[in-house]
């Protein structure tokens, strides 16, 4: 898609979507914007009307990342979209009417080399398949993204991702596990609708979490009701807890007691805004006093131990200096961009080394 790949052994790709109003060219680049300085692999933009669908083109233009068209019911926006030079579609193909229609925007996907999503969301099945199957539920998500399927295989077409998106993680899980047994196409993973920021991380780490765990997943988006640079925060902090991605700073802090030298939370909340823009993996632990300050900070890039108005600051593993309570951010940020840049120096090194 685009610059980036998605399946096979590629790393799991992070997405969120834009929620500003698609014609607002100026306003949805800042937006993308945001969301790729946030870490967001591929953003997805949605298209209800043409006019829409015409800004994609300077979208396109001016985004850092691959873009995604969502489109419903009309393949005309599909095509002004691929037009424009968008690098995906997320479009279900039963839905756009005669198949005549569904093979011209093959035709022109194709051509482009632009792959196609087939979104199924347990909202907004078939009437058909809720007639067999009474309600939703994870066999008639995985019988609809088999039809869509079977729809753009006809037409050799297999440049394909899914998704089967419901707001019951069980019922999501269930519908992937199953689809994930019978193709090999990536699988774009989410719990839908999952709600605001904190019950929806939770659904989404636990949903994401189980699927991903047992190998299943090439993408991600976590839906929440929330700005959307949030969906691309949650989406790392679960691939890190997983192992599978990297980026920025991982803060290991302790949940404080009356045994804290100094204020961990407070300390602890200007850091993650004032290290957001690091990108590096480093390794940071806060630690409230030497219960297990010590023990945390020789694991980390940069670790403090608490200690009553001489906290122990530790570079590398091994006591540095002892910093005083009211010095503690800045000097703490200090020495986390030195330890990011000395990773960033050692990637170039071992990067051009590859190339040689
Ligand atoms: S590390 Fe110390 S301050 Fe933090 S929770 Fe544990 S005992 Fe309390």
């Amino acid at each position: 898609m685009g610059k980036v790949v998605v399946g096979g052994d590629a790393p799991i790709s992070v997405q969120s979507m834009t929620n500003t109003d698609t014609r607002d060219i100026v306003a949805t680049t800042e937006q993308i914007t945001q969301l790729a300085d946030a870490g967001a692999d591929i953003v997805r933009v949605s298209c209800p009307d043409k006019e829409a669908a015409l800004s994609v083109a300077q979208l396109v233009e001016n985004s850092p990342v691959p873009l995604i068209a969502d489109i419903h019911f009309d393949h005309k926006l599909a095509l002004i979209a691929l037009d424009g030079g968008i690098h995906c579609l997320r479009i279900n193909p039963g839905n756009i009417g005669a198949k005549e229609r569904v093979a011209e925007v093959v035709r022109a996907a194709s051509a482009r080399k632009v792959p196609i999503r087939i979104g199924v969301n347990a909202g907004s099945l078939d009437k058909d398949l809720l007639a067999k199957y009474g309600e939703p539920c994870a066999d008639a998500m995985v019988e609809s993204g088999l039809k869509h399927i079977r729809i753009l295989e006809d037409l050799n077409y297999n440049e394909i991702k899914i998704s089967l998106k419901a707001s019951s993680v069980a019922m999501t899980v269930e519908a992937y596990r199953k689809l994930a047994k019978m193709v090999d196409y990536p699988l774009h993973l989410g719990i839908t609708e999952a709600g605001g920021t904190l019950p929806g991380s939770v659904k989404s780490a636990i949903g994401l979490g189980l699927l991903l765990s047992e190998g299943i997943g090439d993408t991600l988006r976590v839906s929440l009701s929330a700005d959307p640079i949030e969906e691309v925060r949650v989406g790392f902090e679960i691939l890190k807890t997983l192992g599978l991605r990297t980026r920025g700073v991982n803060i290991i802090s302790c949940p404080t007691c009356s045994r804290q030298e100094f204020a961990v939370i407070d300390v602890v909340a200007k850091l993650e805004k004032r290290l957001s823009h690091i990108r590096e993996s480093v390794n940071l632990s806060i630690i409230g006093c030497i219960v297990n300050g010590p023990g945390e900070a020789k694991e980390c890039h940069v670790g403090l131990v608490g200690g009553g108005g001489e906290n122990l600051l530790y570079i590398d593993g091994k006591p540095y200096e002892k910093v005083a309570d009211n010095n503690l951010v800045s000097r703490l940020v200090d020495e986390v961009e030195i330890a990011a840049k000395k990773i960033r120096e050692q990637q170039e090194i071992e990067n051009s080394a590859k190339n040689d």
